[in-house]
């Protein structure tokens, strides 16, 4: 973990000379170590196939898919029960849609050709799950990956709503997510004076929703309402689990300012945690949501099984380097952002003085 070296005995001109030369000569040491990671993982990659790298990805993409008939069918019945079990799999539809698949899309990680990850990225997270590629991507791929915990940065600040009381903001407020994320999408862009991104964004959106609700009011005979209250309801089944998962993995660890950040490794090491133990979301959200964060991460452009694949591969690095490898159950994080919620989700958190490997 990184920590703060004290000296004494010396001048304080020399012992900063030699803290710089310390801190040059472990820089070099972690780019070295970096360098060797990358190797690894590049060379582990080269002897992967399609079916592993992008096919075992789409199979279960597909297969979630194969949902989306059963779903219309379940909605149809006038039994509430099998009604209710029509929701939950239309739910788990958009949940791969809004996570897995617009994730993996806004970093090239559904196919090897650009222009289709481009055409996916429009589909899953525009026309399917109401959300803006553009405003995704500032946020996402040119703010929080590359500046990973770094205050003003990409410090999940963003999922901070210290107004609202813990219970309120952990369970009930994402059910309105579904709801917000179109506006919000579309006001981010008006607000940012991209006025032609805000109005095709607008209509690639409209045109999603109008079409789910077609196939709503034709395939399960709901009417307009029905459709519109059927459909938000199901998008909100996979919402809180997707709130906790951005601030389970990365809020409460250490936070760097941007004039002291450590050196990548470091920093993507401290700065991210794997969450074990819940099977059922690494299928929804992907691996490199769940329990490969980390391993994303650091190759930010591996498609969900490769960093399956290689996460053993990073683990064993990462900890024969003296680094941080944090990883923890979904069920204790939870336990512990409701128990800690002034803490971590309130209060500003504290930042982490990087100096070196203590
Ligand atoms: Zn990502």
């Amino acid at each position: 973990m990184p920590g703060v070296s004290l000296r004494s005995g010396k001048s304080l001109a020399a012992a900063a000379t030699d803290e710089n030369k310390n801190e040059d000569q472990m820089e070099i040491t972690r780019n070295k170590s970096l360098q060797e990671l990358n190797r690894k993982v590049r060379e582990k990659i080269e002897k992967l196939s399609w079916w592993q790298c992008y096919g075992v990805d789409w199979t279960v993409i597909c297969l979630i898919y194969s949902l989306l008939p059963v779903s219309l069918y379940l909605l149809a019945s006038p039994n509430f029960l099998t009604y209710l079990l029509g929701i939950a799999c239309f739910g788990l539809v958009h949940g791969v849609n809004s996570t897995r698949c617009a994730h993996m899309g806004a970093h090239n990680g559904l196919c090897r050709s650009k222009g289709w990850n481009i055409f996916w990225r429009y589909f899953f997270s525009e026309f399917c799950s109401l959300f803006s590629v553009e405003v995704g991507m500032d946020i996402h791929i040119k703010v929080h990956h590359p500046h990973t915990n770094v205050i003003g940065l990409g410090d999940s600040s963003s999922w901070r709503v210290p107004q609202l009381p813990r219970y309120v903001y952990m369970f009930f407020a994402p059910l309105f997510l579904p709801c917000l994320s179109p506006l919000i999408s579309v006001k981010r862009l008006f607000q940012a004076g991209k006025i032609k991104s805000a109005v095709k964004c607008a209509f690639i959106m409209f045109s999603g929703l109008a079409t789910f609700i077609y196939l709503l009011q034709v395939y399960s005979g709901l009417s307009l309402g029905k459709a519109i209250v059927t459909l938000f309801a199901s998008r909100s089944l996979t919402t809180p689990s997707y709130i906790h998962v951005n601030i389970f993995q990365h809020i409460g660890l250490p936070m760097y300012s941007q004039k002291n950040r450590p050196p990548r490794s470091i920093l993507m090491s401290t700065g991210c945690l794997n969450l074990n133990g819940v099977p059922f979301l690494d299928v929804i959200f992907g691996h490199s949501l769940i329990s490969c964060h980390l391993e994303h991460h650091l190759f930010p452009h591996l498609s969900d099984n490769m960093c399956r694949i290689v996460k053993p591969i990073v683990r064993e690095h990462i900890l024969q380097n003296g680094l941080t490898y944090n990883e923890d159950t979904y069920w204790n994080r939870l336990k512990l952002f409701v128990k800690e919620y002034d803490t971590l989700m309130v209060n500003a958190p504290p930042i982490t003085h990087y100096i070196g490997i203590a």
